[in-house]
C-alpha cells in the first residue's frame, strides 16, 4: 500500500451525481475538495446501473442520458481541479483532537481534512459473492471477483461464473490461453452483448469452452487448495468441474460498509441530517444524496443537487466561522467567474 498524506479543505466520499455536484458548489465558494469512489469510474448509480437510460427530471434538460449527465457534471467541475481518487474506498474516518478529520482509503491514501461530505448513495458497490461454504478463504488466491492480471490465468483450469458482459468477455479473452475453461450460468439466456454471446457459443460448438447451466453447489478442496467445483445443474444433478481458478462475475451490490462504523446516527441504512446544513450528528461530517435521511426525503438526483448547494455554505461556515457569508450569482459575480475560468 502506498503511503500518501493529502491535506485539504474537504473530502467527498462518493462520486455519484450528488458528490460531483458538491465539488462544483464548494468550488464556487472557493473551497478545494478531493473526491473518492470505490468504483473505477465516476457516476455512481447512473454509470453503474443505468448508463444508457434517459432521465427526464433534470431541470432544463428535457431528456438526458444517465451517462451523459455524469459526463456533463465532470465537465462542469473541471475548473475546480478537484483530486479524483477512483478505485479507492473510504475505510476509516476519525475526528482529530484539533477538530479536523483523518480519513484513510483502501489504497492507503491518508487525508487530513477540515470537513467531510458523505455522498455514498446506497453504499459502496461490492461484488456479489459466490455463496458456497468456505469460499471466502480462497478469495484472492483461487477465487476472484475481478481480474487484475490476465496472465495469472494462462495455462490454468478455469471455471467462470456469470451471464453478463464481464463473464462473457473474460471467457472469450481467456479461452485461447487457459488449459481448460468452463462457463457456468444459472439459465440458458445471457444478459451480455449479443455479439459476445454468439462468439461464446461458437467456442462451445468448437469444444473450446464447456457451457454448464446451473448453480455452484460446493467446492472440492484438498490440502487447502481448490481442486474442483460441484455444480447443481438445471436437471438437479450434481456435476463436478475440475478447477484451479474460479472467476465470479455476478455484478455489484451496494453495501453501507465502513460508513456504518464511524459513529454516525443511522436510520435504516441512511445518515440522519438536518435540512439546513445537511450535517450529521458529528459536526464537520455532512451527508447528501441518497445516503441521507430527513423528514420528507426523496431519493432523487435533484434533491442531491439542492442538498449540495446548502451543504457548501454550511461547510464554508464550519471551516471559516468568522467569514461573512453572502449569496452571489454565477451570472454576475467576478469572483465566481475567476473560479470558473470565465473571462470578465
Ligand atoms: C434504474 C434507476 C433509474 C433511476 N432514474 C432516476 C431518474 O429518472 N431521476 C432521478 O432523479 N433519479 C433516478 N434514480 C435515482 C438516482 O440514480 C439516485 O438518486 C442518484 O444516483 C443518487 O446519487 P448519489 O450521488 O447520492 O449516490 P450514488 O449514485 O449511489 O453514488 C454513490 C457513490 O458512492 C460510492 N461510495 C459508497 N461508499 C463509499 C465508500 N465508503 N468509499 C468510496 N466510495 C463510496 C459508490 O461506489 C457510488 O459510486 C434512478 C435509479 C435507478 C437505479
Amino acid at each position: 500500500m502506498s503511503e500518501q498524506i493529502i491535506t485539504t479543505e474537504v473530502v467527498i466520499i462518493g462520486a455519484g451525481p450528488a458528490g460531483l455536484f458538491q465539488v462544483f458548489e464548494l468550488g464556487l465558494l472557493g473551497i478545494k475538495s478531493h473526491i473518492l469512489d470505490t468504483l473505477k469510474a465516476p457516476g455512481g448509480q447512473c454509470t453503474e446501473l443505468y448508463p444508457d437510460k434517459p432521465i427526464y427530471d433534470i431541470p432544463a434538460l428535457p431528456i438526458c442520458g444517465a451517462q451523459e449527465l455524469v459526463d456533463r457534471l465532470m465537465e462542469q467541475i473541471k475548473p475546480f481541479g478537484a483530486g479524483l481518487h477512483l478505485g479507492e474506498e473510504a475505510l476509516e474516518l476519525n475526528k482529530q483532537p484539533d477538530g479536523r478529520f483523518r480519513l484513510v482509503s483502501s489504497a492507503g491514501t491518508v487525508f487530513d481534512t477540515g470537513a467531510v461530505v458523505i455522498a455514498a448513495g446506497v453504499g459502496s458497490f461490492q461484488p456479489r459473492r459466490l455463496g458456497v461454504e468456505g469460499a471466502e478463504s480462497f478469495e484472492g488466491s483461487q477465487l476472484h471477483y475481478s481480474v487484475k492480471n490476465a496472465a495469472d490465468f494462462h495455462g490454468r483450469k478455469l471455471v467462470i461464473f456469470g451471464g453478463g458482459d464481464s463473464a462473457l468477455d473474460w471467457t472469450l479473452a481467456l479461452a485461447p490461453k487457459a488449459s481448460s475453461i468452463a462457463l457456468v450460468h444459472r439459465r440458458a439466456e445471457f444478459r451480455g452483448a449479443p455479439a459476445s454471446v454468439a462468439q461464446m457459443r461458437e467456442l462451445v460448438a468448437a469444444g473450446k469452452v464447456k457451457l454448464v447451466e446451473g448453480l455452484a453447489h460446493s467446492l472440492l478442496h484438498d490440502d487447502g487448495r481448490i481442486k474442483g467445483v460441484h455444480i447443481k445443474t438445471s436437471s438437479g444433478a450434481l456435476e463436478l468441474l475440475d478447477a484451479e481458478q474460479l472467476l465470479v462475475f455476478f455484478g455489484l451490490a451496494p453495501k453501507l460498509g465502513p460508513i456504518a462504523e464511524w459513529g454516525l446516527d443511522i436510520d435504516k441504512k441512511a445518515i440522519k441530517v438536518d435540512t439546513e446544513k445537511f450535517q450529521s450528528n458529528i459536526p464537520g461530517i455532512f451527508a447528501i444524496g441518497d445516503i441521507n435521511t430527513y423528514p420528507g426525503k426523496k431519493k432523487l438526483i435533484l434533491s442531491g443537487f439542492h442538498e449540495a448547494a446548502l451543504a457548501a455554505f454550511a461547510i464554508q461556515h464550519h471551516l471559516y466561522p468568522a467569514k461573512k457569508q453572502f449569496l452571489q450569482y454565477t451570472t454576475t459575480s467576478p469572483a465566481m467567474h475567476k473560479r470558473l475560468g470565465v473571462p470578465d
